[in-house]
């Protein structure tokens, strides 16, 4: 296991993400949905030029909601990354200094902030009090975990977790953004950000299988 600190410039990102993107919440959905479907085009686009061989019709996503476990993942069966691509994109923040983010975006709706700044994945620490990765990529090696708590610390390491190529965004969310798991607030967000996307998106709420 790999233990380290997100490396940004010079100051720690979260305390921006949580204090000044406050009031627009539930676009981190939007910014994790976006990313699921970036990884799936890459997957084709992979597939189109032969260097992958897999089945890529089917591909879908998935947010699925486990209001009792307190979870919320986005499921994609894209791309995914390997502990070097966790390592790379995941852990280096390009972000010179919060005072000049803000100084620049001031004004700006803040929903289209966090995207300019490349920050999307981050987003998932506006509802997450801790943040997993579980992800294989489509290149043969094993599957990795990224855990980050908010802190700039995060773990990295191998898993077995996980053994569909691949990548899921699993957030446990905080006590100030329990709103999040109710399934129709999530169903009203997944309509309002994610319509028209071509990747197809399923909303699956764990509990209410198992009551079936
Ligand atoms: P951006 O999407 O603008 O590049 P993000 O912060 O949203 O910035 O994501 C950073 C990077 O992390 C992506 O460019 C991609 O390489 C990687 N990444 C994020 N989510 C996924 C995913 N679901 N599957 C594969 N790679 C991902
Ligand atoms: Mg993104």
């Amino acid at each position: 296991m790999a233990t380290g600190s997100i490396r940004v410039q010079t100051e720690n990102i979260f305390p921006v993400i949580k204090k000044f993107l406050y009031s627009d919440h539930e676009i981190f959905i939007r910014e994790l949905v976006s990313n699921a479907v970036d990884a799936t085009k890459k997957l084709k686009t992979l597939a189109g030029v032969g260097e992958f061989n897999g089945p890529v019709d089917d591909l879908k996503i998935e947010v699925v909601l486990d209001a009792k476990k307190k979870t919320i993942s986005i499921i994609d069966q894209g791309i995914g990354m390997t502990e070097e691509e966790v390592d790379k994109y995941l852990n280096q923040v390009a972000f010179s200094s919060a005072e000049e983010f803000l100084e620049k975006y001031k004004g700006q709706s803040e929903a289209n902030v966090i995207g300019h700044f490349g920050l999307g994945f981050y987003s998932s620490f506006m509802v997450g009090e801790r943040v997993e990765v579980i992800t294989k990529s489509y290149k043969d090696t094993p599957a990795v975990r990224w855990e980050c708590d908010g802190s700039p610390n995060y773990t990295l390491e191998e898993t077995n977790e996980r053994v569909e190529r691949g990548t899921e965004i699993r957030m446990h969310v905080a006590p100030d953004s329990e709103e999040f798991l109710d399934k129709w607030r999530l169903q009203g967000i997944l309509e309002k950000f994610c319509k028209f996307l071509p990747v197809p998106i399923y909303l699956v709420d764990v509990n209410e299988e198992k009551e079936e």
